[in-house]
């Protein structure tokens, strides 16, 4: 089938909610993708930090196809080890409490809303300015962008959204309010990382008020800042923590995973999904997790972001650049349009990357990505804008 033909069972099938490129994907391996026409692209994306692990990685494809084989589906009347396994690795990497498995970002931060309110019926939300925590209708609430929540109001009661200001949250958070959620660096918002004095500020009035501390790793997690966890670099300990996009090593995957105190808030009955933790998407993750978990690994995704970061800061064009390891945003000069520059990497280029607001642009290679790559992507970004 040739693009146009795909783009016309768009036009005539499919909800017209994203704007795709004129690409179609058929192949990728690692850094790399190739399109329908055999063309080679640098993946600076990663499917939008899902492929940490890269394109196909072995183990995760030897995984997945052993188990494919074996046993899909149960649900979560029975056990499968994939899945108690996983629950295991993902709380002995981070807060020891306990995992409920999801399918997606926006899940995993439904579960975590839902058990704030458990543990504090009737309790508030407060949540940050450029914060994004997904597209259902508790996230949706959760994420105070006008133009992504305007035409579905009414949302959810119970929100109330702060700027990113200690003395702005100290007003906000009170003995009414059931969790504080946020993520450490705000991914969608443009690359934006939270300060350590707010971070520090949320957990102590979370501290003082009852209330949970909860970060949306589901961009940062997974070793994409160069440790496993970003909350690990701020000095800050959350009460539960969401995590979704890397998880799976490119299936679909989520989870909350909490500390030892929120541990057992939830009671049967209270939550619950039909394909949540299927042993296949577990597999994958065991294998994901365990290649992200790799000290070797995190170390290089520090040094490399690094190196990434002063490359990008002497473009001619880039302004400003933000982020922590391979989370990375580049800030463009006033009348540089960091989305049409984003379609002409793309096109031009061969270099996948997107733009995060009019002069903001995201890069996420897999962690995998070498030294020469990164090279390679800043000279065709240089050769964009001569
Ligand atoms: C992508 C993202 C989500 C939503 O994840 P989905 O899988 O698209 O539902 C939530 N929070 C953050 C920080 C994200 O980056």
């Amino acid at each position: 089938m040739s693009l146009e033909q795909l783009r016309e069972l768009e036009r005539a099938y499919v909800v017209p909610t994203y704007v795709r490129n004129a690409v179609e994907f058929v192949r990728g391996e690692g850094v790399l993708l190739w399109d329908s026409e055999g063309n080679e692209y640098l993946d600076f994306l990663a499917g939008i930090s899902v492929l940490n692990v890269g394109h196909c990685h072995p183990r995760v494809v030897a995984a997945v196809r052993e188990q494919v084989g074996r046993l899909t589906h149960t649900s979560n009347l029975y056990y499968t080890e994939p899945a108690m396994r996983l629950a295991k690795a993902l709380s002995e990497s981070s807060l020891r409490g306990k995992v409920f498995f999801v399918n997606s970002g926006a899940e995993a931060n439904e579960a975590a809303l839902k058990l704030a309110r458990r543990a504090k019926p009737g309790g508030e939300v407060v949540v940050l300015h450029d914060a994004f925590h997904g597209r259902t209708f508790g996230a949706l609430s959760a994420t105070p962008q006008e133009a992504k929540q305007a035409p579905f109001a009414p949302l959810v009661p119970g929100f109330v959204a702060v700027p990113k200001q200690p003395d702005a949250l100290a007003q906000a958070v009170g003995p009414q309010t059931a969790a504080v959620l946020l993520e450490p660096i705000q991914g969608e918002g443009g690359v934006l990382p939270l300060s350590e004095e707010l971070l520090s500020s949320a957990r102590e009035l979370c501290d003082r008020h009852g209330a949970a501390l909860i970060f949306d790793e589901v961009q940062t997690g997974m070793g994409r800042t160069g440790t496993l966890w970003a909350y690990e670099q701020t000095g800050v300990v959350p009460d539960a923590l969401t995590t979704a996009k890397a998880l799976g090593g490119g299936l679909p995957i989520g989870a909350l995973v909490t500390g030892p105190r929120l541990a057992d808030v939830f009671r049967a009955g209270d939550h619950g999904s039909t394909f949540a933790g299927g042993p296949l998407v577990c597999a994958a993750a065991l294998e994901a997790l365990s290649i992200c978990s790799d000290p070797q690994l995190l170390e290089r995704v520090a040094a490399l972001g690094e190196r990434f970061m002063h490359a990008l800061s002497e473009l001619p064009f880039v302004t400003a650049v933000r982020g922590r390891g391979l989370l990375v945003g580049a800030e463009c000069a006033a009348g540089v349009s960091a989305v049409e520059l984003a379609r002409r990497a793309l096109h031009e280029q061969r270099l996948v990357i997107n733009a995060t607001g009019p002069t903001s642009l995201r890069l996420e290679p897999p962690l995998i990505v070498t030294e020469a790559q990164i090279d390679e992507a800043v000279e065709r970004l240089r050769r964009l804008v001569p």
